[in-house]
């Protein structure tokens, strides 16, 4: 049977998620490419999904270590689905107060978690055509930016929230989310750490 694109998206325990993502130097037809497959892994999966559409993907996600990202353009309609790459991004400065809000994550199965995070954030990258953009974000987009940085540097939402009880939840198959037993799914879990 032939393989679905979402089939390459890598899950914890993959220690790949752990590492930290190399620099684009020029951005050849293979970035273009790689941009091309996070794209088709992503809609493949959004597919696969009743309650849950993907805003945001990193190159790790999908085993290629780069500092890539896509971005979703429209974070509130299902379709149709485009996306922005950026390359190489960065934080330039998270600004702001400290709110938290839930996160899940392709890479981190049936588990979401209610994260702090900077409600403001500047990020510089480069565009698909190697232009730099930067880009000033609030609310949730700024939360988006830096969980896909996170991931560039093999920092994952869970890390953010390791010692916090209350912030462990997972999607029951009516699109609820409900509250996780610490003790028991998560503080011991041997795939999460
Ligand atoms: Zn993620």
């Amino acid at each position: 049977m032939a393989k679905n694109p979402r089939d390459n998206i890598i899950t914890l325990p993959n220690p790949h998620l752990r590492q930290r993502s190399k620099k684009i130097g020029l951005i050849t037809p293979e970035v273009r490419k790689l941009i091309a497959s996070m794209e088709a892994a992503v809609k493949d999966w959004d597919k696969s999904r009743e309650h849950e559409v993907t805003v945001a993907f990193a190159a790790v996600q999908i085993d290629k270590l780069y500092r890539v990202i896509i971005v979703r353009d429209d974070f509130e309609h299902k379709t149709p689905a485009r996306y922005s790459a950026l390359i190489n991004p960065v934080v330039v400065k998270v600004e702001g107060d400290i709110e938290r809000d839930y996160e899940g994550c392709l890479s981190i199965q049936h588990i979401y978690g209610h994260v702090p995070r900077h409600n403001k954030v500047r990020i510089k990258a480069l565009d698909i055509n190697g232009k730099e953009v930067r880009v000033k974000a609030e609310g949730f987009l700024a939360r988006v930016l830096q969980h896909e940085i996170d991931h560039m540097n093999g920092r994952l939402f869970i890390d953010h929230i390791k010692d916090d009880p209350q912030a462990f939840f997972k999607l029951k198959s009516d699109g609820h989310l409900e509250q996780l037993d610490y003790e028991k799914d998560v503080r011991d879990n041997r795939l999460l750490w």
